[in-house]
C-alpha cells in the first residue's frame, strides 16, 4: 500500500483546525465552525461491491458523517465533483466516460483512493482483455438470438466510446492509496478511513486484507 505522510499530515491539520474554536462561555457560540472533510466516491467500470462494502459500516457511518460530508457520489446522487479532500475510487476504466471522469477526481481531490481489485489491477472486467473488443461486440449484438432491435451495436453518440482493454486508474492518474480487496470489507474501509482522517498513514494489518 502507498503510504503519503504529507497527506496524513494534511488531514491532522483539518482536524486540528476543527476542534479549535473558542469557548466564550456557556451562551457564546464557537468563533470557527468546525470544517468536515469532503467526501466523494464513484463507481467507474465497477459492480458497485466496493460500494456495498462501505455501507457495510452500518452504524459507524453516522460516526463517519460526524468527520465528513459526502460530495460527488452514488449515496447523494450529487453528479458534479466540487473540492475534496478524498475520493474513492471504485472500478477501473472500460471506456472513455470512465477517464473523463477519473481525470476529474484527480483534479478535484487532495488525497485519491483506489478502493478494490478492479481500481487496482483492473479485477473482472479486464478478463475482456483478452478478447478483441471489436468482435466482442459483434457477437454480442450482432450474433445472438433476442439481440438489440435490428441486431446492431448501439452507437448512440451520447454513449462512451470502449476502450480496447480495461485499465487500472494508476495508470492514468496517480494514485495516493491502494485499497485491496474484492470487496474490502467494511471494516477495512473503516480502518482505512478512521487512520486517515485522524492524520495517520493508513496501515491494515493482516487480519484485514487475507482473503482465505
Ligand atoms: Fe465489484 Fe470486486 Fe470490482 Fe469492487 S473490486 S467493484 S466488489 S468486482
Amino acid at each position: 500500500m502507498n503510504t503519503s505522510a504529507s497527506n496524513a499530515e494534511n488531514f491532522a491539520d483539518a482536524s486540528s483546525d476543527a476542534s479549535s474554536g473558542t469557548a466564550l462561555g456557556a451562551e457564546a457560540k464557537p468563533l470557527h465552525t468546525p470544517r468536515k472533510l469532503k467526501l466523494a466516491t464513484v463507481s467507474l467500470a465497477g459492480c458497485f461491491g466496493c460500494h456495498m462494502s462501505l455501507l457495510d459500516i452500518d452504524e459507524r457511518l453516522l460516526a463517519l458523517l460526524e468527520l465528513v460530508e459526502f460530495d460527488r457520489s452514488p449515496l447523494t446522487d450529487i453528479k458534479t465533483i466540487g473540492r475534496c479532500d478524498i475520493g474513492l475510487i471504485e472500478g477501473g476504466l472500460c471506456n472513455a466516460e470512465n477517464v473523463e471522469v477519473l481525470r476529474d477526481f484527480r483534479a478535484h481531490c487532495k488525497v485519491l483512493v483506489a478502493v478494490g481489485a478492479c481500481a487496482i489491477n483492473g479485477g473482472l472486467p479486464a478478463q475482456r482483455n483478452q478478447l478483441d473488443v471489436g468482435q466482442m461486440m459483434r457477437d454480442v449484438y450482432c450474433r445472438q438470438e433476442g439481440g438489440s432491435p435490428g441486431n446492431q451495436i448501439p452507437n448512440d453518440p451520447e454513449l462512451p466510446l470502449p476502450l480496447n482493454n480495461v485499465h487500472p486508474i494508476h495508470e492514468v492518474v496517480h494514485v495516493d492509496y491502494f485499497l485491496p480487496g474484492c470487496p474490502p470489507s467494511g471494516d477495512a474501509i473503516w480502518a482505512f478511513l478512521t487512520d486517515l482522517l485522524a492524520g495517520r498513514t493508513p496501515h491494515l494489518g493482516h487480519g484485514l486484507i487475507h482473503y482465505d
